[in-house]
């Protein structure tokens, strides 16, 4: 493995509510390796969100970390002040949101707020917005120039997630993180903008944390990919490994589930059975315990270890064999 640009080390936060603490995230364990594009995925709910904004410091009033350490440029994310954590954020690392409008401003020309993120850069303001315009281009914007004056409302859903992608690579962030970027898009402009983010990724030298539900998506574009389920890491390792010999039962269940992959045509999609846990009370022994089709009886009172099965491949379950490679 590369080094690790983004290191995250036995993270848990719970979030605090009128019906008691969320266990939002427990002893959450991964890596970005440096120039790798990371998948995390998993169903709604399972916590992929809540990471993301963890890394980016952004988490509502009402979460508290519990545990960990987010490694990052060699120190600990979660220790910077705001000020120090500020000048990080948009510059060393950006994040591209579900909704490009989320970090767009609706009232400002893209031209403004693209030259308005470079303010520490040093060059002039003509150079900066010749940077914007290259930045606009490369993300497949036509005649990019001229569209610097124009306003967000004024493009469509894809080109304002193009616009976003070019907001967060002007500054040659050392990590994007992606969160579900191509949820809101149809399977055209989705193909579209992961097609993007690949060629990007050589580009800015970077590494990518890609969140999403889909699949299909994470194995267009992912060396690795981390499963999250109900928020903990059940399996991860690289994608083609994960792909062809998934371990854990909820994997398997998310890959059969994938639309991508049922040959037979349907009407209805299979789901898996069960919802996501309350995670008010998170019960001992496996998390997936209630949903799981193969559990058998320590399943329900002994949580299960994270077993390696090679290849920097590994999946917490009781059911894989020790010492599999
Ligand atoms: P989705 O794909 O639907 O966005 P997700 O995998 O990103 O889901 P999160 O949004 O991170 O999941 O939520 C993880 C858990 O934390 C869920 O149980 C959610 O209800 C809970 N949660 C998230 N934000 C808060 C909050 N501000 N207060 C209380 N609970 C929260
Ligand atoms: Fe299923 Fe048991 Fe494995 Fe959990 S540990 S995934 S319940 S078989």
């Amino acid at each position: 493995m590369n080094g690790k640009v983004l290191d995250i080390r036995d993270l848990s936060l719970r979030f605090a509510t009128s019906a008691g603490p969320v266990h939002a995230l427990r002893n959450i364990t991964m890596a970005v390796p440096s120039g790798e594009i990371v998948g995390v995925v998993g169903e709604s709910g399972s916590g992929k969100s809540t990471l993301a904004l963890a890394v980016m410091r952004l988490l509502p009033g009402n979460a508290t970390v519990t545990s960990g350490a987010i490694g990052f440029g060699g120190g600990d994310l979660l220790t910077l002040d705001e000020e120090a954590m500020r000048a990080l954020r948009g510059n060393r690392i950006a994040m591209v949101f579900q909704d490009p409008m989320t970090s767009l401003n609706p009232v400002r020309s893209i031209g403004q707020q693209m030259v308005d993120i470079q303010h520490r850069g040093r060059a002039s303001p003509a150079e900066k917005r010749r940077k914007a315009a290259a930045a606009l281009k490369r993300v497949g914007m036509p005649d990019a120039e001229s569209q610097l004056d124009r306003h967000p409302f004024q493009f469509s859903g894809g080109m304002r997630q193009r616009i976003a992608i070019a907001m967060a690579l002007v500054q040659r962030p050392e990590l994007l993180i992606a969160d579900e970027v191509t949820t809101a898009l149809d399977v055209t402009l989705e193909a579209q903008i992961i097609h993007l983010l690949r060629e990007l990724r050589a580009d800015i030298d970077g590494s990518i944390l890609f969140i999403s539900h889909n699949l299909g998506a994470i194995a267009e574009i992912c060396d690795r990919v981390v499963v999250l389920y109900a928020g903990e890491v059940v399996e991860h390792g690289p994608i083609a490994e994960i792909f062809s010999h998934p371990q854990h039962p909820y994997t398997r269940a998310l890959i059969a589930c994938d639309p991508a992959r049922i040959s037979t045509a349907t009407r209805e999609l299979p789901v898996i059975p069960g919802d996501v846990p309350n995670l008010r009370h998170v019960a001992d022994g496996c998390i997936f315990q209630p949903r799981c089709s193969v559990a058998i009886a320590k399943c329900a009172a002994e949580r299960p270890p994270d077993r390696d099965c090679g290849a920097g491949h590994v999946a917490r379950c009781h059911l894989v064999p020790e010492g599999l490679p």
